[in-house]
């Protein structure tokens, strides 16, 4: 894998993809976070990675701990095998174990009294057959944007948008940036609609991004244009994770105290917009199994850590993770089934919820209790 390659991807998996590579420089960050200083903060949002001066003095606190579970479904590159790249430019054709690892995982979890959030790429919807995921919308389970090419929001240049774009740029030679992205996200809006008969449930950009939409209010009043009132964008960075090349260790200390220290970030926030935001909590499986190439009972070791920070604080775990590499990495599903085991033994100090419930929820307590915290940098 080339240097470009591997830069171009990161932003690729909700994840993989931490801006935390080329960080804003402090004082940009900080005019993002002023720009936005009028927006609601929950749960001490808005440290920076680098410094805890932005952090709200009062973070608001939900009854209980919420715990979110979330699978995107796209296929992803290295995986099932490490030389497997030509996902890059299929990311929708999902192959039968995700999409079967997905029905499965959605029975176990409304076993356990909860749903599973999806988000979903649209170019799966051109497969002849998908009465799999008919059935996991059926059983209740949300099924969210993805865009329909795993396309980057964030992109400035056509060669940046998609690797399928990238190999056949005509496709988009016609039109500007903005508004090959509003097509993009449009057309999944439209494919979901149309083969599966329900609304597209929230919208999650391909790749996160370390300050989410912070700086991008054109992207922040397309997706509002487009029908959504929130989004999972962000994804803290958190530094630590080294790549241990499958060799069967416990990651370095630092890996585990970074994905802690990140949580705070990872809490919901209100856009100035208005746009709500629902943070990915780090480690996502391809941060864990690509990034690291981490053994499964060190990713399970992260999770529980991110939970217990959830219960203690009262705030919001969104767990993501993908089928085409958690069903590689975990076929038994174990993290899906500590998470349910954590909530049931948790005596209601949490609760498995979906994105648009942690989204309703922040906005009432925004709107009951004043949340609106700006950071104390800001004030
Ligand atoms: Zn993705």
């Amino acid at each position: 894998m080339t240097n470009s390659h591997q830069e171009s991807a990161r932003w690729r998996e909700g994840s993989e993809c931490d801006s935390s590579s080329s960080p804003p420089n402090r004082r940009h960050f900080l005019k993002q976070f002023a720009a936005a200083s009028a927006g609601t903060y929950l749960a001490g949002l808005a440290s920076s990675t680098s410094t805890n001066l932005l952090r709200a003095a009062e973070p608001t606190q939900f009854p209980r701990a919420q715990i979110a579970i979330t699978l995107d479904l796209e296929m992803a590159r290295n995986f099932p095998r490490w030389e497997d790249t030509h996902w890059d430019y299929e990311k929708g054709n999902l192959n039968e174990p995700a999409k079967r690892y997905t029905v499965d995982a959605c029975r176990r979890v409304k076993s356990k009294g909860g749903r599973i959030h999806t988000f979903v790429v649209g170019r799966v919807f051109e497969q002849e057959n998908v009465d799999w995921l008919k059935e996991v919308a059926a059983e209740g389970h949300p099924i969210g944007n993805h865009t329909y090419d795993h396309v980057n929001m964030v992109a400035t240049a056509k060669d940046q948008i998609q690797y399928r774009f990238k190999r056949a740029p005509w496709l988009i030679a016609e039109q500007n940036i903005a508004d090959i992205l509003r097509e993009n996200v449009r057309l999944a809006n439209f494919a979901i609609q149309e083969r599966l008969g329900v609304s597209a449930n929230g919208f999650r950009t391909p790749g996160g991004f370390a300050t989410g939409l912070l700086g991008r209010e054109d992207v922040q009043q397309m997706l509002m244009e487009l029908g959504f009132s929130w989004i999972s964008c962000r994804y803290p960075s958190h530094p630590g994770v080294s790549d241990l090349q499958g060799r069967p260790e416990r990651p370095q200390q630092a890996a585990f105290d970074g994905i802690l220290a990140s949580m705070p970030d990872a809490q919901p926030f209100r856009y100035e917009s208005g746009l709500w935001e629902i943070p990915m909590s780090p480690i996502s499986d391809i941060g864990a199994f690509r990034n690291g190439r981490w053994q499964l009972e060190y990713f399970l070791e992260a999770i529980q850590l991110s939970f217990n920070w959830a219960v203690e604080h009262r705030g919001v775990f969104d767990f993501l993770a993908h089928p085409s590499c958690l069903g590689v990495m975990d076929p038994q599903m174990k993290a899906i089934d500590l998470i349910c085991n954590l909530v049931e033994q948790s005596s209601g100090k949490a609760e498995l919820v979906t994105l648009d419930t942690i989204a309703t929820r922040s906005a009432e307590l925004a709107a009951t209790t004043g949340a609106s915290q700006p950071p104390e940098a800001n004030r």
